[in-house]
């Protein structure tokens, strides 16, 4: 090969790079974009305030969480499926449920239902420790490495059935659940510390959100608003 084509060669492939890598930080440009616009009106309008909430969800890409093919749909104001009949949560709902756990940096909070694991990303920027369990294989063992492969070193992510908290004694400031049980898991007011608070979605067909905060006499109870969640599955391992 003549030097010249070897340098007419070697050029092309830098421009090529050059602009592969300039497109990928156009588009990266455009996601920040419009997961600020999310943050603004459809978290901050509806009247999150939690500072530590909106820098999560301002901080936590969305569309890395979902199919390559739903990227743009990310930051609409809707749940999106994920496979295997589920879906990631819309982000307000998201944004309300860890406003109302009134999270500080050095909680450990147990999260129900990882799913694809963008709720676990959003706790893990505000919290000290995250511990989080989706009963479909699949779906936990993507989540565990999709978490990973973003440098979350603060996520435990297991295969199991929420509904009997994580195994092991330990107890946690707060718990978020993301699957609708019938009615509130026993075995997690167990693991609630006392102050500790739990975000959870009771009822079949009309669900509920509940803040549930265990005190040293028992536990107080509040309803927050109606949700549509998926429904928790007993089972698994
Ligand atoms: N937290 C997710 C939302 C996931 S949807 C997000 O960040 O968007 C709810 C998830 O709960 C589903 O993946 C479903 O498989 C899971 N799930 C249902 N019942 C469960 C159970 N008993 N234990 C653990 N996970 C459960």
């Amino acid at each position: 090969m003549t030097g010249f084509l070897r340098s007419v060669i070697l050029f092309s492939v830098f421009v090529i790079a050059g602009s592969a890598a300039g497109s990928v930080s156009a588009q990266d440009d455009v996601f920040a974009a419009r997961r600020q616009e999310m943050v603004e009106t459809q978290i901050k309008e509806r009247g999150i305030t939690d500072e530590r909430v909106l820098e999560a969800m301002a901080k936590v890409e969305r569309h890395l969480f979902v199919a390559e093919e739903l990227r743009q749909k990310a930051y609409k104001d809707t749940p999106l499926p994920i496979g295997y009949g589920q879906t990631i949560s819309q982000p307000y709902i998201v944004a309300y449920m860890t406003e109302a756990a009134r999270l500080g940096p050095d909680d450990t909070v147990l999260e129900i239902g990882t799913g694809c694991g963008y709720q676990a990303a959003v706790l893990a920027e505000i919290v000290k420790e995250v511990y989080t369990i989706e009963i479909l294989k699949p779906l936990a063992s993507s989540a565990g490495a999709n978490l990973k492969r973003l440098g979350y070193d603060n996520i435990d992510v297991r295969c199991g059935d929420g509904y009997k908290g994580w195994p092991g004694d330990i107890s946690f400031d707060a718990i978020i659940v993301t699957a609708a049980p019938p009615e509130v898991p026993e075995k997690l007011v167990d693991q609630l510390k006392i102050g500790g608070r739990m975000v959870v979605p009771v009822g079949a067909f009309f669900q509920e959100l509940y803040l549930i905060v265990r005190t040293k006499d028992g536990v107080e109870k509040k309803a927050l608003l109606p949700v549509v969640f998926v429904p928790m599955v007993r089972g698994g391992e």
